[in-house]
């Protein structure tokens, strides 16, 4: 229920951001901003002045609603409203409150008027908000509204800064967070699947970037994959406005076809992973990422107990793995991938590997993986398997 003519957004972001020492807060907040613009500048939105207070960023734009919308996708935004501007004259805040409510309340609405106010004023914030709702009765008298106060069903807030006032009744809520940047790097396994997307963008909302790397397991996988995986690559990119959309591809099928010829077939999954984790951590090495995410949860499939997920972790020694969705449930992650846009994506039809044995080892022991791998020249591997890989820009 935006007013027509809203022509400012109000932006919070005070939570974790908010707690911060004063240096570490005023970095955060340049930073958040730097992202809010970016983020306006990919959306093609215009705007005008940004007005920087503590907790708060004002933007003057003719494309509040939109504007609002797009900033609830930018980490450390708590919530966005769109909004009216007046000045903070007694008779212009109501004037503009009445109209607010002639054109987006309907009739029998049971409304409440909020104030908060900073600065020098001849009335108290309680004045606006009595002087504001008797107005509107009055205007309104046809329509049979009534004050509610404890249980409204449309608020009219009025925030008051100083020479300023804004006027909104909606609050799109944002993800919070820290702004994408406020940490180092990490390079994320993105495989397409519904976890992968979910466990990078954990970790962006903690403000970290995220290199992705698909690993291409063609003839095991097709072209479906790869383009499912590249289409989750832009879902999650939506979140990165401002940052390289990037993503690495590596052709991963000639390593699998060596596994299965000279290794146990139950190991596949594992050896095949330990070879993802070791490219990975060399990409990691070349982008500055601090870490490897992927998308794993205890239990989740045959490859991921405890066991496997030690027997994986052994594979590299100098990147940390890190697992968002360690303790998630399936269900938890499905409803996360359905809110952060990547769900629809990931669900499309693409052929799963068939590479996986009948039966994986589901207990895998790290000695006989090495054994296993003693058959092999691991490290030529990866180097010809980097060779291959290419950098694709989305
Ligand atoms: P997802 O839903 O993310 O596909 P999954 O539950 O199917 O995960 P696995 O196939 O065992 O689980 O993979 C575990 C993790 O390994 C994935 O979450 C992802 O981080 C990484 N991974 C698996 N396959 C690939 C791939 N082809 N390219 C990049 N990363 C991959
Ligand atoms: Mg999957």
């Amino acid at each position: 229920m935006s007013p027509v003519r809203c022509d400012s957004v109000i932006v919070r972001f005070g939570g974790e951001i908010g707690i911060k020492g004063e240096w570490t807060r005023r970095a955060y907040e340049k930073l958040l901003l730097r992202n809010i613009k970016k983020t306006l500048d990919y959306h093609r939105i215009i705007y005008g002045e940004i007005i920087r207070e503590r907790g708060r960023f004002y933007i003057k734009t003719g494309m509040a609603r939109e504007t609002a919308e797009k900033l609830t996708r930018v980490f450390g935004v708590s919530s966005a409203s769109p909004a009216i501007e007046t000045s903070s004259k007694l008779e212009e805040i109501i004037r503009k409150g009445v109209q607010l409510a002639r054109e987006t309340f309907p009739a029998e609405t049971r409304f409440a008027v909020r104030c908060r106010r900073t600065g020098k004023h001849e009335y108290s914030s309680m004045d606006v908000c009595r002087r504001l709702g008797e107005q509107i009765l009055e205007a309104l008298k046809e329509r049979n509204l009534k004050v509610d106060l404890k249980k409204p069903e449309i608020v009219v807030n009025v925030e008051i800064r100083g020479e300023r006032a804004f006027l909104f009744s909606e609050t799109l809520t944002g993800v919070g967070g820290f702004p994408l940047g406020a940490q180092p790097k990490l390079v994320g396994l993105l495989s397409g699947g519904v976890d992968s997307p979910v466990a990078c963008w954990l970790v962006m909302k903690r403000g970290c970037p995220v290199t992705p790397i698909y690993f291409d397991n063609t003839p095991f996988t097709d072209e479906t994959t790869t383009e499912r995986a590249l289409e989750t690559a832009k879902a999650l990119f939506e979140w990165a406005a401002g940052f390289p959309h990037i993503i690495y591809v590596v052709p991963h099928g000639g390593n699998l076809q060596i596994f299965r010829e000279k290794c146990p077939e139950a190991l596949t999954c594992i050896l095949c992973k330990r070879m993802m984790y070791r490219v990975a951590e060399r990409i990691a090495e070349r982008e500055e990422a601090e870490g490897i995410v992927t998308g794993e949860s205890i239990g989740e499939q045959a490859s991921q107990t405890l066991q496997n997920l030690r027997v994986l972790d052994a594979a590299v020694n100098k990147c940390p793995v890190h697992r968002p969705l360690i303790g998630f449930n399936k269900q938890e992650t499905v409803d996360l991938a359905k809110k952060i846009g990547t769900y629809e994506v990931s669900i499309r039809k693409a052929k799963s590997c068939t590479a996986v044995p009948a039966k994986p080892a589901t207990r895998a022991r790290l000695k006989d993986v090495e054994a296993a791998e003693k058959n092999l020249d691991v490290e030529k591997m990866v180097k010809e398997t980097l060779e291959k890989t290419e950098i694709l820009e989305l």
